[in-house]
């Protein structure tokens, strides 16, 4: 196996496929920096990393961009550079637009989209800086198509797509590359941000019959990363054989 000197920052670290992805590229010899709001739980995993002493948890709220900043100035100032951002942290409270969840798509639009402007806000002027940068945002297949009760979700994450393509194309001849991952169900915790309990049961079904693992996406990432800074793999599409949506 070969070793990455990266320094990798991933939101939404504290489970699912953040969490997932800290263990793999670790295992890979990058530095991961945790990001998401609970510490303890950052903490916790840190600890069971491979290599902890290449690791660091910083208590963030993605949808603050303060906090993000601070996220990215923490890990300069601890590491020197930061090679890779893994925008991921989201949520996905599925409902009807009728049923009128004002405050979940206001946590959606903050979390899923607002939040990965955030990042790569914070992180931009240093990757061009370095002449060199990998953002990573994780999207969904809600981006590319929307799922009956899946309208506002779908909406953060077409956004996201469009957001992602846009900065590719502003950072042409900057070095600074961009990867979109658009999984399928993944057997995560996420279905748990589902208020309606009867969709909620309906979504973890799936998601555990016929559902990615964590790793599968994390899998992809370390793909990204892997490849030269001569080549940006810009999309990644994958979903479990058992799924069709
Ligand atoms: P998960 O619930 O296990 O992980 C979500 C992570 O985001 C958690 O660490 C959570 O603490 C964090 N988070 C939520 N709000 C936050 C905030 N305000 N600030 C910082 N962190 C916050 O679920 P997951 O499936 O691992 O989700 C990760 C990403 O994958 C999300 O963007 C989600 O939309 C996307 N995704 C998931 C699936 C799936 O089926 N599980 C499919 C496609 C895309």
């Amino acid at each position: 196996m070969k070793n990455l000197d990266k320094v990798v920052v991933i939101t939404g670290a504290s489970s699912g496929i953040g969490e997932a992805t800290a263990h793999l590229l670790n295992e890979h010899g990058m530095t991961v920096v945790l990001a998401a709001r609970r510490i303890d739980k950052l903490n916790e995993i840190i600890a069971s990393l491979p290599d902890p002493s290449h690791a660091l948890a910083i208590a963030t709220d993605v949808s603050k961009s303060t906090e993000v900043q601070n996220l990215i100035n923490q890990t300069i100032e601890k590491f020197g550079k930061v090679d890779v951002l893994f925008n991921n942290a989201g949520l996905m409270p599925l409902a009807p637009i009728r049923d009128g969840k004002v405050n979940e798509w206001e946590a959606m639009i903050d979390i899923n989209l607002k939040g990965v402007l955030y990042g790569i806000n914070a992180v931009l002027p240093t990757m061009e800086q370095q002449h060199e940068g990998l953002i990573i945002t994780t999207d969904s297949v809600a981006g590319h198509e929307v799922a009956t009760n899946g309208a506002v979700y779908a909406g953060t994450k077409f956004a996201v797509r469009a957001i992602m393509d846009g900065l590719r194309k502003e950072e042409i001849g900057k070095g600074v590359r961009t990867t979109l991952i658009s999984p399928g169900d993944v057997e995560t915790d996420l279905f748990n941000s589902t208020s309606d309990s009867k969709l909620r049961d309906q979504i973890q079904q799936i998601e555990q019959t016929a559902g990615l693992k964590p790793m599968d996406v994390a899998e992809a990432v370390l793909y990204a990363i892997q490849q030269p800074a001569s080549v940006g793999v810009n999309e990644i599409i994958m979903r479990s054989p058992n799924q069709e949506f």
